[in-house]
């Protein structure tokens, strides 16, 4: 998910978000709620991998990165720690 206040210079990515032209309440859901609408959006994002690779580095913990959710975020860390 985009984030207005993020000041690094290399977020080229953050120019062709698809999420920036969506309300936050895609990509932050209540609890409980779908992350689908969200995931669909960032399927055909352009910076999608970027943005992924991004909340990884950054350790985003809240709301979907890149097509991933919190515990999808967190079962791919846990596996790359896996694999050292
Ligand atoms: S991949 Fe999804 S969360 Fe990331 S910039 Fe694109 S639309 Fe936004």
């Amino acid at each position: 998910m985009l984030i207005n206040t993020v000041t690094e210079d290399a977020l080229d990515w953050q120019e062709t978000a698809l999420c920036a032209q969506a309300g936050p309440e895609f990509f932050f859901p209540a609890p409980g709620s779908s992350t689908r609408e969200a995931k669909q959006l960032c399927g055909a994002c352009e910076g999608r991998v970027a943005c992924l690779e991004y909340a990884l580095a950054n350790d985003e913990r809240f709301g979907v990165w890149g097509g991933l959710s919190e515990k999808e975020r967190e079962r791919l860390r846990r596996k790359e720690r896996e694999q050292g």
